[in-house]
């Protein structure tokens, strides 16, 4: 196994549900097996089901070290996976974010739905306050993303995005490409507010 370097765990967030291009779910057993080789260990929402049921069993396949964190609300709703590594129960929604964020030392979306873009975008905004500097990324499988690029040019363009904070966000094609640029990121000393 790979010696990590700097980054031990990252945080993958993506679907509950699995979508409706097998290449979804492809993607996600090649960064679980990429993240696995690498001897990361993942960090995740701790559902068996959709893209985050597949991202778990391949690392587990592979070898890798899996750490669910679910809050109590949705142990049932999303069906815990039972053979994980570390599975944490919290008692709500924040306590689950704020461990995961703790926890990892880099945050990847895979596709997703809101519950995706929700937690891949409140925690890049986090690194865009200076709160953290670590890595945000998005794996964009079979160009999931590439509508949300555009849109945030149409942001950038429309004054409400500063070209250095958008390049917080990290992005490829695969999963490889986007760990070395992990390994490579150093948070912009930019600051969010102007004068
Ligand atoms: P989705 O991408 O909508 O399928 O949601 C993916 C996962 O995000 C779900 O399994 C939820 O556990 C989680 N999630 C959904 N909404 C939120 C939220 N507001 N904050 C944090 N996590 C969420």
């Amino acid at each position: 196994m790979a010696d990590p370097g700097g980054i031990r765990r990252l945080c993958v967030y993506c679907g509950s549900s699995p979508g409706n291009d097998p290449a979804y779910r492809e993607g996600a057993v090649i960064l679980a097996q990429a993240l696995a080789d690498r001897g990361i260990e993942l960090v995740y929402g701790g559902s068996s089901k959709g893209v985050m049921g597949v991202l778990a069993d391949a690392a587990l396949a592979r070898g890798g070290r899996v750490i669910g964190v679910m809050p109590h609300s949705l142990v049932r709703k999303e069906i815990a996976h039972d053979g994980l590594s570390e599975l944490h129960v919290t008692e709500t929604m924040h306590e689950r974010k704020s461990m995961m964020a703790d926890l990892a030392d880099g945050f990847i979306a895979l596709p997703g739905g809101f519950g995706t873009l929700e937690e891949i975008i409140e925690v890049l905004t986090w690194g865009q306050l200076g709160f953290h500097k670590k890595p945000c990324g998005m794996l964009n499988v079979a160009g999931y993303f590439d509508r949300l690029f555009d849109f945030m040019s149409h942001a950038e363009r429309a004054g409400f995005l500063r070209s250095e904070h958008r390049g917080m966000l990290l992005h490829a094609p695969d999963a490889e490409a986007l760990l070395d640029a992990f390994d490579e990121y150093r948070a912009p000393d930019v600051a969010k507010w102007r004068d």
